[in-house]
């Protein structure tokens, strides 16, 4: 049988699995013969595992006895900074590139003692650093909407994995908007949750105290599914939340946030700007309250993480010297080894970022720069404190441009860091958002909306996001 992937659902697939109109092994096909189709093209992928139809007939096993969750059988891309034990992971960076996981990251446990169906791993910025998915050692991911244009990043190869219809979700993390900005150039879903409500076990990190790993889904209501599958503490990971932090929910005011003074139609490309508008009309035509909000020092946000994510960087890819893991040139001594093996392994954004972050931690800096970046992360933290005691949600584009064409900004990092300038202040606050495919500009791209809410208010954004969904249908 044939099965229509491209509107296909995880709802709509387990009841079909369930009712036994396909079996978890055609579904997994259907999607290996899209990947051979398209993958050539568009690069999503960096590998398709071997063992897809092992996993799927286990999934299938698990339907036959009645054990079956919403997750068996369904398939899904991982990135490829997510552990998956035996399986590389070499976070797109040459310094990986044979590394085989020793472990499973948590989340892979959780999917797939739940029956899901790991089809593979996908490309992304290397070591997640990057807004188009063009810093990868292997080669760049295109936009499925228009191969000449980026599919946005970090995670841009599991953005256009779901996009071009090559898995029905896919994981991806976002430290500074790299779940939300790829989901807004590939036209899909994207949710960053809570920092600390997701675990980052065997994520490979990147600014550890801003990273969250969640998913890329076709619906609101799939990113649901795959959050409620993944969120829960874990002890491996000490940052993750306990699960009396986890808010119940609560009844909505009906009140939407809009931070004018961060929103400059100056800023912005022209249809982005008016697509938001209308964005705010349909809030208002569902009965929703707009008001006016401030948040004064989210403009600092950019700054703020550059700095973080920066000195976070430097320390957490220490680890990589060319001795615990992967790439080892030998020098003459071992500290022409550490320069080499690092040298030759880390790609020019990698090791621009390293750089900035040991400047930024110097003695003699570390006050200056650091330190004086986390006391203004705080004040940010309290301006989304203080916004939200009058508001559910606040809304914002999520990027501030569509999908740019390749090469367009690589030469020009700076250019490419203010990609980030929507989706950032959810990291430096640790709240969750999510980006909605909404609208397409002339020239037939993708346009987007981000919904933030307060911490552990997930379910604000499902709620208003599939209220959203409803009326685009
Ligand atoms: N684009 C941002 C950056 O380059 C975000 C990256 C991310 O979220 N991993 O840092």
């Amino acid at each position: 049988m044939t099965i229509n992937l491209s509107n296909l659902t995880i709802e709509y697939a387990h009841e079909a699995m369930m009712r036994g109109d396909f079996s978890a092994r055609e579904l997994a096909e259907a999607y290996i013969e899209t990947i051979n189709e398209k993958n050539n093209d568009i690069h999503a992928y960096l590998e398709v595992y071997d063992d897809v139809l092992k996993q799927a007939d286990d999934a299938d096993k698990m339907i036959k006895e009645g054990k079956a969750t919403i997750l068996t059988g369904i398939p899904l891309a991982l990135k490829d900074n997510i552990l998956f034990e035996g399986k590389i992971a070499s976070a797109s960076s040459k310094i990986l590139e044979n590394y085989h996981a020793t472990y499973s990251s948590t989340v892979v446990e959780k999917l797939k003692s739940a029956g899901a169906v790991i089809l593979g791993r996908t490309n992304m910025d290397e070591f997640a650093m990057g807004s188009s998915t063009e810093n990868s050692a292997y080669g760049a991911t295109k936009n499925p909407h228009d191969i000449s244009r980026v599919p946005g990043g970090s995670s841009g190869g599991s953005a256009a994995a779901v996009a071009m219809s090559g898995a029905l979700f896919a994981l991806g993390s976002d430290t500074g908007g790299s779940i939300r900005q790829p989901a807004s150039f590939c036209g899909v879903v994207g949710l960053k949750p809570t920092y600390g409500a997701v675990s980052r076990s065997g994520l490979m990190a990147m600014g550890s105290s801003l990273d969250q790993i969640g998913p890329f889904t076709k619906t609101v209501a799939d990113a649901e599914i795959v959050y409620q599958a993944l969120a829960s503490h874990d002890p491996l990971d000490s940052t993750s939340a306990p699960d009396s932090f986890r808010i119940q929910p609560s009844p909505l005011k009906k009140k939407i946030g809009i931070p004018r003074d961060f929103i400059k139609k100056e800023d912005l490309n022209p249809e982005v700007y008016e697509n938001f508008e209308k964005a705010i009309k349909k809030f208002e035509s569902l009965g929703y309250e707009i008001i006016d909000i401030e948040l004064p020092r989210a403009a600092y946000s950019l700054a703020v993480y550059y700095i973080v994510m920066a000195a976070e960087v430097s320390t957490n890819l220490s680890r990589f010297d060319g001795v615990r893991y992967g790439l080892q040139i030998e020098g003459k001594n071992l500290l022409e080894t550490y320069q080499m093996s690092r040298g030759v392994g880390f790609g020019k954004e990698t090791r621009r970022r390293i750089l900035l972050g040991t400047y930024v931690l110097s003695h003699g800096y570390y006050d200056a720069y650091y330190n004086k970046a986390l006391k203004v992360q705080r004040l940010i933290t309290l301006d989304f404190k203080k916004a939200f005691e009058n508001v559910d949600a606040i809304i914002t584009p999520t990027s501030p441009f569509p999908a740019f064409k390749a090469g367009e900004k690589m030469s020009d990092p700076l250019q490419m860091y203010l990609s980030d300038i929507y989706t950032v202040p959810a990291n430096i606050a640790g709240i969750p958002a999510i980006s909605l495919p909404h609208g397409t500009s002339n020239e037939g791209l993708p346009l987007d909306l981000q919904i933030m809410a307060p911490h552990w208010r997930e379910d604000i954004l499902f709620t208003i996001g599939k209220a959203f969904e409803a009326l685009e249908k």
